[in-house]
């Protein structure tokens, strides 16, 4: 099974399906040099690093391997130095492709080495969570973290190829797991009723990786980010919308530590109050919310707030948001399970949704 990107000259492709990792050689781009670079992390590459450099070395590549500790610190400017380092010191030149082999945090870092070195080199991203799969992995944003914040220095740089291996998902812990299913649940809020409904009878299956099931949701979840990004790949309009449940959901991942709420935990709290936030507007109907409320303490995902929670400074942190304009803010808005807008709100309607405490 496979998506396709369509960015004209830079098109590429999505492998999705289970054991892919064994037929590589189907899935790369021609005209690679022999030298190439993994990037992973130290919990992966227990798992899967030799069994990627065993098969790059079986068709001819020589492969240096870097392992970066696991977790978000690693996507920073001095991890990218060791790994410009260690491009150089293995000889990588311009069609030497850098591997992605791990999560959001391993594809993040390794894209922004593939937009930098030399100006750019191929980017393979094998994503091994499931935010990977269907998110940090399809849409070319690559970045490290500034101390000032998330994401700061970044690039649109889209890879060659990705490689879903959907096996890979039969280790991840399941915390890791029900975070990237709540960002699974958000493409059918914003773009698809008939995928939500689709989630609405299948989340035990794909919970347990039943495999149908995950290569059906993996596909739709890829398919429906691919068509945004196609349509506004540089986020000038449509692609915002992808951002549902982030506004609040960034304020809760910050004032909560990461130790408390981890990406997708801290989206889904936020999916619940910006849907929330319109009911409260007039616009969304209470059976579709209680729908989404549903679907999400399914996975199981917690919807309460993390314990530190402080009003003022948590506003303050949205208004830091990308979509906030001066000094207003805009949310996206379900107007039913299906479709979403973008709209203004008010520092009033914010403070009448939001617990003080
Ligand atoms: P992650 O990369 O930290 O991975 C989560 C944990 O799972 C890590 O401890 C990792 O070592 C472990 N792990 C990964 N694969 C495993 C496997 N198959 N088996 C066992 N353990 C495994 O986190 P993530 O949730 O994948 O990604 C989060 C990052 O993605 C954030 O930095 C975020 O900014 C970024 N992101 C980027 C985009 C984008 O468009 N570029 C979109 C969303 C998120
Ligand atoms: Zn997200």
């Amino acid at each position: 099974n496979t998506v396709t990107v369509a960015l004209g000259r830079r098109n590429y492709k999505i492998f999705i399906g289970r054991d892919l990792l064994a037929r590589l050689e189907e899935f790369l781009p021609r005209e690679l040099s022999s030298r190439c670079l993994v990037v992973t992390d130290d919990n992966v590459d227990p798992i899967y690093g030799q069994r990627l450099i065993n098969v790059l070395k079986s068709l001819g590549f020589r492969p240096a391997k870097v392992v970066v500790p696991a977790g978000e610190a690693s996507k920073s400017l001095a991890g990218a130095e060791a790994l410009y380092d260690r491009a150089f010191e293995h000889g990588l030149d311009r069609r030497s492709p850098i591997i992605a082999l791990g999560g959001g945090v391993v594809g993040d870092l390794a894209g922004f080495i593939a937009a930098t070195y030399m100006r750019g080199v191929p980017f393979i991203q094998i994503p091994t969570t499931l935010l990977a799969q269907v998110d940090s992995s399809v849409g070319g944003k690559v970045a490290v973290n500034h101390p000032r914040g998330k994401n700061i220095i970044g690039a649109f740089y889209q890879p060659s190829a990705v490689i879903s291996d959907l096996s890979l998902l039969d280790t991840l812990p399941v915390r890791e797991m029900r975070s990237g299913m709540a960002e699974v649940i958000k493409y059918g809020v914003i773009w698809d009723d008939a995928f939500f409904q689709y989630l609405e009878s299948n989340l035990d299956a794909a919970m347990g990786l039943d495999s149908r099931v995950m290569q059906a949701v993996v596909a739709r979840c890829c398919e429906i980010k691919a068509g945004i990004v196609a349509e506004d790949e540089r986020e000038s309009g449509l692609r915002a919308i992808l951002n549902y449940g982030h506004t609040i959901g960034h304020a809760v991942e910050s004032l909560g530590g990461y130790h408390l709420k981890n990406h997708g935990e801290a989206v889904a709290v936020g999916m619940v109050m910006e849907a929330v936030l319109a009911r409260q507007m007039g616009q969304l109907d209470v059976k579709e919310l209680e729908r989404l409320m549903a679907l999400i303490q399914k996975v199981p995902l917690d919807i309460s707030l993390p314990g530190e929670w402080h009003k003022q400074q948590a506003i303050e942190l949205m208004r830091q948001d990308k979509k906030a304009v001066g000094n207003e803010m805009f949310f996206v808005l379900p107007e039913c399970i299906g479709r979403v807008h973008i709209k203004k709100v008010s520092d009033q309607q914010l403070d009448d949704l939001l617990p003080v405490e």
